[in-house]
């Protein structure tokens, strides 16, 4: 970080509202600080509040490369409604066709292995590289999104990038105040979202979930190890 003191987190924001948790870290963090989105629904109400409430946070998404046509149509309505710009990260291009040609285009289907490996060049180097030139990221994490993320704070250190700050302004929400919210504010939205994909990642391993599965089933499902369900952006030791 290049603060010389590191931040302190006041213990009231823990309880705060969304919107004041974005406040305190954008006034805090200026431009050293970035919403990190694939503009699921989550990221999508972020992007509204911080439009509503004028704050001039940077805007990061990756592009990996294996997005669905819907992921990029969100982009796009995200970028006209709101008129902001979207900062897109590409993998870095000799490390994916290192990957692919030793591996196939397909490779994460074919053991647990090679879709970490694939998630580390695609999303989390990335990540990383940009997450170097800050000292905080906001991210949209709830707690009721799957047992791995059911201790997320409003507010914490990231211990797995250097210890800078991870603003989680939605960690205490539910589903219907995720769409309440959407819905009353007319936020536009992917659509894969009202076909049965609570959670929206890469295309080819992304699929719908049935009524009563957990959120993030349909992320790499053929995996089956829901304490698996995460890529290394927020976890890292599935990807390690
Ligand atoms: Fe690769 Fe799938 Fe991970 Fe996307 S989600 S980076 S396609 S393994």
């Amino acid at each position: 970080m290049s603060h010389t003191t590191e931040p302190v987190i006041p213990a009231e924001i823990q309880s705060a509202t969304a919107e004041a948790v974005l406040s305190w870290a954008v006034e805090i963090f200026g431009p050293r600080i970035a919403l990190v989105t694939s503009f699921a629904a989550e990221g999508v109400v972020l992007v509204d509040m911080l439009a509503r409430a004028g704050l001039p946070a940077r805007i990061v998404t990756l592009d990996t490369g294996r997005l669905s046509a819907e992921s990029y149509s969100v982009i796009e309505a995200i970028r006209e409604r709101y008129g902001v710009a979207i900062e897109v990260l590409f993998p870095n291009a000799d490390a994916v066709e290192a990957m692919v040609r030793e591996h196939g285009v397909n490779l994460f289907y074919r053991s647990v292995e090679l879709r970490r490996r694939c998630c580390a060049v695609r999303k989390v180097e990335p990540l990383e590289r940009v997450l170097v030139g800050l000292d905080g990221w906001i991210t949209g994490l709830r707690r009721s999104q799957s047992a791995t993320r059911h201790a997320v704070a409003k507010v914490e250190f990231d211990a797995d990038h250097r210890g800078i700050i991870k603003v989680n302004p939605l960690a205490d929400w539910s589903d219907d105040m995720l769409w309440s919210y959407i819905h009353a504010h007319r936020v536009p939205y992917n659509a894969l979202h009202d076909r049965g994909y609570p959670s929206i990642g890469c295309a080819p391993c992304t699929r719908a979930v049935a009524p009563g599965e957990e959120g993030r089933a349909g992320r790499w499902w053929w995996e089956g190890n829901s304490s698996a369900k995460e890529c290394g952006l927020h976890v890292r030791t599935p990807c390690s």
